[in-house]
C-alpha cells in the first residue's frame, strides 16, 4: 500500500467545497448537502464538506452488498441526521461512523481532525456495533435496552445508530431472506423500543414498516393493496371533513393548518392483532390533526370541534395536561361526523408536533444563536430534556416518580455485563468480579479464585463497567478471602463471604484476622509489640486475649484501622483523601444525614459496611455505636474538600403550580449547584413535599443555595434533610 493510505491528505489551498468537490462520489452528497445548507451556517457547512472529503477518502476501496460505493451508507445516515436538523458535530460523526472500525483511520487521527466530541461520538457508536445482538427472551431485552442507554453518555450516539439501522432496514433487499427476518426481528425488539422511548416517532415508524415488510412480507402486502384502495374510496369523505373544519376554523378567526392523517400499515397490523379488530372497523376511522399556535387555541378549538361533531362518550384524553411518558403531548378526540361517519383528531401546538415526531432529537437540533452552547455539553442537553419532562408532569400536577424512571434510564446507577454465554446482570455500580460470582451463585462466588473480562485476566477488586463479559474462574479447593469485604458492594457477597467466616475453624479466623492486622500496621510488626502494648489494646476493645481480638476483627466485628490506629495514631493518615483519621480504609457518607464541610462528624464503623461518615448530630447514631472499636474521631481534610463536590438533602414544601419545579431547578443553578435527584409527592391537596439531593462544596454554599431558593415564590419552607 502506498503512503497515503495512512494519512489523512491535508489538501492545503483546497476550499473545503473544493476537496469534495474533487471526489468522484459528490454526486451522491449533493442531496444531503443542499438539505443542511437550508438550516446550517457557511462555516457549518464548510466543516461538513471537509468531513466529507475525509469519509470519502477512506471509504474509497469499500463497497456495500448491492456492488455501490460505500460512501453512500454513510451519507445515508447523515441524511437522516440533516433531516432531524441536528447539530454539526451530530452530522459529522454520522458520516464519520464507521471510518475506525472498517478504515485506516484511527481514533486518535479522528480526534486530531474533527476534535474531542466528534471522536468521542464516533466511538460511542463503534461500541454499541460490537454489542452482540442474540435472541434475547422478553425479561433480558428490557436489559439489554437499558444497557445501550447505560452505555451511552451521549444521547446522539444512539441517534446515529438508530439512523444506521433505518438505513440497513432501507437496504435489507441486498441480504440472504434469514438474515434480513434476523435483523428485523433484533430491530423490532431492540432498537423500535429505544425510538419509542425518546419520542423520535418519525424513526420508530419507519422502521416498524420496514420490520413488518422483512418479518411478514405476505400479510405486509396484502394490508397495503387493501389499504391503498381504501384510501382511494375515503379521498372524497376526507376532504368534505377537512373543508368543514377549515370553514369552522375561519369562523371562530383561528389560524391553524388542518391535516388528513393516514394510518401506518403496522398500526393498523397492530390494532387487528391485539385488538382483534376487523380491517374495516379501523380502516373506516377518519384521522385528522390539527396544529395550532398556543396551548389555549388548541382547547378552544377542541370546544369548536365537539361542536361541530358529536363527541364520542369517553372518546377524549388529554395528553396536553397528563403527557405520555416520553414526553408526547396532544388532545385527542373522538367523534361522529356526518352519516354517522367515525372521525379522530388530534389537536396539538407547532412545538409539540415537533416534539412528537424528534422527541429528544430535537433537543440537538441546530439553534441560530445556541450553536455552541448545544455542541459543548450533550451531558446538560440530555439533563435539560430531563427537566423539560418535569415540568411537563409538574403542569400536570401529578406524581415526578416517573422522571425517576428517566434519569435512572441516562444516568444509571447499575451496570450491566454478560456472562460467556450471553445472559445479562444487573449490578449496582462498582461491583467487582466477586459481587458478579455470588450473583452468579453462592457456591461460585465462594470457589472464585480469579476472573477473565472480554478474555483478559482481570483482578478480583476492580470494579466492572457496563458491557463487559465476564468469566469467572473457580477451583474446588479455592475459599472465600476476607480482603474481599472491602471491595464487594452487593450485600449478597458481603453475607456469603461473612457466612463463610463465620463457618471457619476459630483457629482459621484467628491467622486470617491477624493477617489483617499485620496488613494495616504495614511497617510495625505484631510480634514486637510489647506486652504493655498488647494488654492496653485487649482493655480498649473489651477482648480477653489477642486470639478472640483476631478473630473478631476477620468476622468484621472489629476493624483492624480501629486496632492499628490506636497503636499509632499516625498510621498511614492519607492526606489525599477528604476525611482525615480514616487510616486510608475506603469509607461512604451516610445517606441519612450527608455530611458535607463544615459539619460536625464522626466515622461509625457499620458491621458489614466499613466505615459510614455520620454528622455528629445525626439521629440514625445511638450511643451504643460510639464505643470503641465502632467509631473513629474524624475530621474534614479542608485542602482536599475545597475542590469537591459533597451531596446533600433538602426538603422543601411548595404549593403547587404551574412551572415551579423549573423556578426551583433555576435557583439551584444560579447559585451554581446542581440537582442529584428530585423525589416529590402530594402532601395535600394543594402542597407538594419535594426531596432534592444537590451537589454543593460546603456549608456556606449550601446557604447561599438557600438563600437563592428563598426568593421563589410559593415556596412554605426549606429544610435541610436530617
Ligand atoms: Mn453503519
Amino acid at each position: 500500500m502506498g503512503e497515503d493510505t495512512c494519512l489523512i491528505p491535508k489538501c492545503e489551498g483546497l476550499t473545503p467545497l473544493e476537496q469534495a468537490l474533487s471526489s468522484p462520489n459528490f454526486h451522491y452528497y449533493e442531496h444531503m448537502r443542499a438539505l443542511m445548507c437550508s438550516y446550517l451556517p457557511k462555516e457549518a457547512v464548510a466543516l461538513i464538506d471537509r468531513t466529507f472529503f475525509v469519509a470519502d477518502f477512506a471509504h474509497r476501496e469499500q463497497k456495500r452488498a448491492s456492488g455501490e460505493p460505500y460512501i453512500i451508507h454513510p451519507i445515508a445516515v447523515a441524511t437522516v441526521i440533516v433531516q432531524m436538523h441536528l447539530d454539526v458535530e451530530s452530522v459529522q460523526a454520522a458520516l464519520l461512523h464507521d471510518v475506525v472500525e472498517d478504515t485506516f483511520i484511527t481514533s486518535d487521527m479522528l480526534e486530531q481532525e474533527f476534535g474531542p466530541t466528534v471522536n468521542e461520538i464516533v466511538d460511542g457508536v463503534t461500541k454499541l456495533d460490537k454489542l452482540r445482538f442474540h435472541d434475547y427472551k422478553e425479561a433480558q431485552m428490557e436489559n439489554f435496552r437499558k444497557m445501550i442507554l447505560a452505555m451511552t453518555k451521549d444521547i446522539r450516539v444512539i441517534l446515529i445508530k438508530l439512523a444506521d439501522r433505518t438505513h440497513n432496514m432501507r437496504t435489507l433487499g441486498a441480504l440472504r431472506p434469514d438474515k434480513r427476518v434476523r435483523i428485523a426481528k433484533e430491530t423490532l425488539d431492540v432498537f423500535v423500543p429505544i425510538a419509542n422511548r425518546l419520542g423520535i416517532s418519525d424513526i420508530r415508524a419507519e422502521l416498524e414498516e420496514l420490520c413488518m415488510a422483512s418479518i411478514y412480507p405476505m400479510r405486509y402486502r396484502v394490508l397495503k393493496a387493501a389499504v391503498t384502495r381504501a384510501r382511494n374510496n375515503r379521498k372524497e369523505v376526507v376532504s368534505s371533513i377537512q373543508e368543514a373544519i377549515k370553514a369552522r376554523l375561519k369562523e371562530a378567526k383561528i389560524e391553524g393548518r388542518v391535516l388528513g392523517r393516514e394510518k401506518r400499515i403496522f398500526s393498523i397490523y397492530k390494532k387487528m392483532v391485539h385488538k382483534e379488530l376487523q380491517f374495516r372497523e379501523i380502516m373506516d376511522v377518519y384521522g385528522f390533526r390539527i396544529i395550532l399556535k398556543d396551548v389555549d387555541t388548541c382547547y378552544r378549538v377542541l370546544g369548536q370541534m365537539h361542536n361541530l361533531f358529536k363527541p364520542r362518550p369517553n372518546g377524549f384524553k388529554d395528553y396536553i395536561a397528563i403527557p405520555k411518558l416520553n414526553g408526547y403531548q396532544s388532545l385527542h378526540t373522538s367523534l361522529i361526523g356526518p352519516h354517522g361517519v367515525p372521525i379522530e383528531i388530534q389537536i396539538r401546538t407547532e412545538l409539540m408536533d415537533q416534539m412528537a415526531a424528534r422527541g429528544v432529537a430535537a433537543h440537538w437540533a441546530y439553534k441560530e444563536n445556541g450553536s455552541k452552547a448545544v455542541s459543548t455539553a450533550s451531558q446538560k442537553n440530555a439533563q435539560d430534556w430531563i427537566k423539560n419532562l418535569i415540568d411537563l408532569q409538574q403542569s400536570a400536577g401529578s406524581s415526578l416518580e416517573f422522571v425517576e424512571d428517566v434519569k435512572t434510564d441516562l444516568f444509571p446507577d447499575s451496570i450491566f455485563v454478560f456472562t460467556p454465554d450471553g445472559m445479562i446482570y444487573n449490578l449496582p455500580k462498582g461491583a467487582t468480579p466477586v459481587d458478579f460470582a455470588y450473583a452468579l451463585h453462592t457456591d461460585i462466588g465462594n470457589h472464585c479464585i480469579g476472573a477473565r473480562v472480554n478474555h483478559h485476566a482481570f483482578p478480583l477488586s476492580r470494579s466492572l463497567i457496563s458491557g463487559q463479559t465476564v468469566e469467572i474462574i473457580t477451583s474446588p479447593t479455592a475459599s472465600p478471602n476476607a480482603i474481599w469485604l472491602s471491595t464487594v458492594v452487593t450485600s449478597r457477597a458481603r453475607s456469603s463471604i461473612r457466612q463463610y467466616l463465620k463457618g471457619l475453624r476459630s483457629q482459621e479466623c484467628q491467622l486470617i484476622g491477624r493477617r489483617l492486622l499485620q496488613n494495616a500496621l504495614r511497617s510495625q510488626k505484631l510480634d514486637n509489640l510489647s506486652e504493655e502494648t498488647i494488654q492496653s489494646i485487649l482493655v480498649n476493645f473489651k477482648e480477653p486475649d489477642l486470639n478472640a481480638l483476631y478473630s473478631d476483627i476477620a468476622m468484621g466485628n472489629i476493624l483492624t484501622v480501629a486496632v492499628a490506629k490506636f497503636l499509632d495514631p499516625n498510621t498511614h493518615n492519607h492526606h489525599e483523601l477528604p476525611i482525615k483519621g480514616t487510616g486510608g480504609l475506603p469509607f461512604i457518607f451516610a445517606q441519612c444525614c450527608m455530611p458535607i464541610p463544615g459539619d460536625e462528624i464522626i466515622a461509625h464503623i457499620a458491621q458489614g459496611r466499613g466505615i459510614v461518615i455520620h454528622t455528629k448530630n445525626c439521629k440514625n447514631l445511638r450511643q451504643s455505636d460510639l464505643g470503641p472499636g465502632k467509631s473513629l474521631n474524624v475530621s474534614w481534610n479542608y485542602t482536599i474538600t475545597a475542590n469537591m463536590d459533597f451531596k446533600t438533602g433538602l426538603q422543601i414544601e411548595i404549593e403547587n403550580r404551574q412551572g415551579i419545579v423549573s423556578e426551583i431547578s433555576n435557583a439551584i443553578d444560579l447559585a451554581s449547584s446542581r440537582i442529584e435527584s428530585i423525589n416529590s409527592d402530594l402532601k395535600d391537596e394543594k402542597t407538594f413535599r419535594i426531596e432534592l439531593v444537590i451537589a454543593v462544596r460546603d456549608r456556606l454554599h449550601l446557604a447561599s443555595v438557600i438563600k437563592h431558593l428563598r426568593k421563589v415564590p410559593n415556596i412554605l419552607s426549606i429544610h435541610r434533610r436530617k
